[in-house]
């Protein structure tokens, strides 16, 4: 066996090949491009394509794609051969800087919320040097950015290295008044946990739900569920283990950190988390390991399902974004630090994400919604619809201390005046890992934990970036004026303290009473579903400020809007038809026959004795037909408010209806569904049940 210093990132054109394969000038040229985000000329492009080229065919590739994540949520790519003819009628492999810099795949099949009119259905992608390009299937990606004829950003990759830039910006105002000269770049850097379940492959091609939409549309309770909790970090079974290592495999070949794997609280849940690394790179990583994922999973005939919530009633997944900012000097912007000076700037940048927090809860809220994540949000396993953060006891006391002009505890009865007199030095938080809060401060990370597990981690983070941008913005433009910086500085974290520590909340965030006080005497939004949150996009506050940034357009951020929105009522509008499909075809069919065999054995034993028919036989046949008069309706009800869904062309005014008509007629199907699941013999059932696809692998 190849040892795995060998093998990682074998499949990836990184520092390592671009240096022993461009010249020392090209080289650096490219790497200026890299670090700085300086323009590359052509014949820079010309040296790196063929280099590119030459080390592509040597892997066995003979196709390159320009890979970008478009806004359907996947990965696009449209192969082209390497071949080109040559004069002797044979052919050569060739790759020209212009086919590395720029693409023109056909734009108009993928969303664009309306920016594209069909008359311009041209699009570009760009190559995106900062993230490497690598070979998946005999096939050079090239990661890419992907915009409309006109310019707008039609991916999730654009906005966010804007994010990025913009965070890069705002940052080194801040560093400079610390003095920090030294500093040319911050990064941010994010390490996303990703989460899954495996189920067998010959169960899920009973599951016309699973197929269609990734989760279980019925299925009453099994037995035995999550309730002994002895899931958790147990013993890897020997499938999931082969599965995992095979997966781990493939994540290296592609220079993917995998570090960590492990069993998740619920049955055949599981999860994996990579090395943290720059956030637009740990974004292309995620895709790839999602893709991944699934497709090894085939080999063990087993399926990845990634959707938040495959099964109800137990825990759904998540992507805990652990998120923070350093230097290209190698600091941590977020880690207490030991002198007094550095604490005083991480308690800049730390009030810098507070305020962002609170001030942009509903960016961060709707940068995570989903018609799949809004199942999990607010579900008794992940954090609540509410935004709010969790700093553990000693940050907090040292805040309050702060706000309040009284000593802390923890530094000899001392005032602390910042960047004066000394201050404590925060040790990591271990004692209390707060698992229900939405976005946890652990050490010196944040850790979002809305995000979806089958979503881009991009949106979440391209929000993130830009508030905490623009707190540094209002922070610096204040330091800038002041005449005394300590004293000032002192005083701009005071008030910043008092006006967003409604957010801070250490308490146990699936409590109902937190909830309510959230909602009732803090003030902090509470929404529920997209169609809630989404509208918010393009709140004054938050359009202004994302605009502000550069981070999107006007028109950029009704698009994205629009093709949320959209996606939230085809999503449900999919899973509305199935489950129609499955009641009518599968499921009343089912429970008919159960009874008419229960009708018939009555008929036969009453032919014998009367005094042979059980009481329950009857029971249950008549509990069954009632069941089946139900469920008939209750498919005419769901199908009659799909129809009239069609009607509406408002996609705000149809995402509503979905929330307060579909959503509630799919879930009173599946109550009458699950409860005659649960009284017909398993023989007559026709599809895996929960207690098959939890317990099957
Ligand atoms: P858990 O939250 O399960 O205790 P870990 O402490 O192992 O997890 O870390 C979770 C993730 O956080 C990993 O992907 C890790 O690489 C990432 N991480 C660690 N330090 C940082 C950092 N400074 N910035 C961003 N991510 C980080
Ligand atoms: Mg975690």
């Amino acid at each position: 066996m190849t040892p795995l210093p060998e093998y990682f990132a074998s499949h990836v054109f990184d520092d390592k090949e671009m240096r022993a394969r461009l010249s020392a000038d090209v080289y650096a040229s490219l790497r200026k491009t890299i670090d700085e985000g300086t323009r590359l000329d052509e014949s820079v492009a010309n040296a790196v394509a063929a280099a590119m080229c030459d080390w592509a065919v040597e892997h066995g590739a003979t196709h390159f794609t320009h890979w970008f994540q478009p806004l359907t949520g996947i990965t696009a790519e449209k192969h082209d051969g390497f071949l080109n003819p040559a004069p002797d009628g044979r052919i050569i492999m060739e790759f020209s800087g212009k086919e590395l810099i720029k693409g023109e795949p056909d734009a108009s099949s993928f969303p664009s919320g309306g920016i594209r009119a069909t008359f311009e259905a041209r699009g570009y992608t760009a190559w995106d040097p900062t993230s490497y390009a690598f070979i998946k299937e005999k096939t050079l990606c090239i990661p890419t950015a992907f915009c409309s004829y006109g310019g707008e950003a039609l991916d999730k990759k654009t906005p966010l290295l804007r994010s990025m830039e913009a965070l890069n910006r705002q940052a080194l105002r801040i560093l400079k008044l610390f003095g920090a000269d030294d500093v040319t770049r911050v990064t941010t850097n994010v390490g996303p946990e990703q989460e899954y379940f495996l189920v067998d492959r010959d169960m899920y091609l009973k599951r016309k739900d699973l197929i269609f939409t990734g989760r279980t549309l019925f299925g009453a309770k099994p037995p035995k569920g999550q309730e002994l909790e002895d899931h958790y970090f147990g013993a890897i079974k020997p499938r999931v283990q082969a599965y995992m290592e095979d997966l781990n495999d493939e994540l290296w070949k592609l220079g993917i950190l995998a570090k960590t794997e492990h069993n998740e609280v619920a049955p055949a849940q599981h999860e994996l988390a990579p090395i943290y690394s720059t956030t637009n790179v740990a974004t292309d990583h995620n895709q790839l390991t999602m893709e991944i994922m699934k497709k090894v999973a085939r080999r063990h005939n087993l399926v990845c399902l990634l959707h938040e919530k495959p099964f109800a009633g137990v825990n759904g997944s998540g992507k805990h974004n652990n998120w923070s900012m350093s230097t290209n000097t190698g600091v941590n912007l977020l880690s207490p630090g030991d002198t007094p000076h550095e604490n005083a700037q991480f308690l800049l940048f730390l009030a810098a994400v507070i305020k962002a927090v609170d001030d942009y809860q509903e960016l961060l809220r709707l940068s995570v919604a989903t018609a799949g994540n809004d199942h999990r949000l607010g579900a008794n396993e992940a954090p609540p619809a509410v935004i709010s953060i969790f700093l553990g006891d000693e940050l907090s006391a040292v805040l309050d201390a702060i706000e309040h002009d009284t000593p802390y505890a923890g530094v000899e009865k001392k005032r602390l005046k910042l960047g004066v007199d000394s201050l404590p030095r925060f040790t990591r938080d271990t004692t209390d890992r707060n698992r229900t809060s939405p976005f946890a401060f652990t050490g010196n990370k944040f850790e979002f934990r809305m995000v979806g597990s089958s979503d881009s981690i991009a949106c979440a983070n391209i929000m993130i970036n830009s508030a905490v941008a623009e707190s540094l913005r209002v922070f610096a433009d204040d330091l800038e004026q002041a005449d005394d910086f300590a004293s000032r500085l002192h005083s701009l974290i005071q008030e910043t303290i008092v006006a967003h520590k409604r957010i801070i909340f250490n308490g146990n965030g699936y409590d109902d009473a937190w909830i309510k006080e959230a909602e009732n005497v803090r003030g902090l939004a509470n929404l529920r579903t997209t169609a809630d949150a989404m509208p918010h996009l393009l709140d004054d506050k938050n359009a202004s400020m994302l605009i502000r940034h550069g981070v999107f357009t006007q028109t950029e951020l009704e698009s994205r809007c629009e093709i949320k929105l959209e996606n939230y009522v085809r999503t449900v509008h999919i899973e509305a038809l199935t489950m129609v499909d499955m009641a009518r075809r599968e499921i009343l069919p089912a429970v008919s026959a159960y009874a008419a065999a229960l009708a018939s054995g009555i008929s036969a034993k009453k032919a014998v004795d009367p005094l042979l028919v059980c009481a329950s036989d009857t029971l249950i046949m008549r509990r069954l037909s009632n069941l089946s008069d139900a469920i008939d309706d209750d498919t005419r009800i769901l199908s009659d408010a799909v129809t009239a869904l069609d009607e509406i062309a408002d996609t705000t005014k149809a995402s509503a209806f979905v929330r307060d008509q579909i959503l509630p007629k799919m879930q009173a199907l599946r109550a009458d569904c699950d409860e005659a699941e649960a009284m017909t013999a398993a023989s007559y059932w026709p599809f895996p049940t929960y207690g098959d696809l939890l317990f099957g692998v």
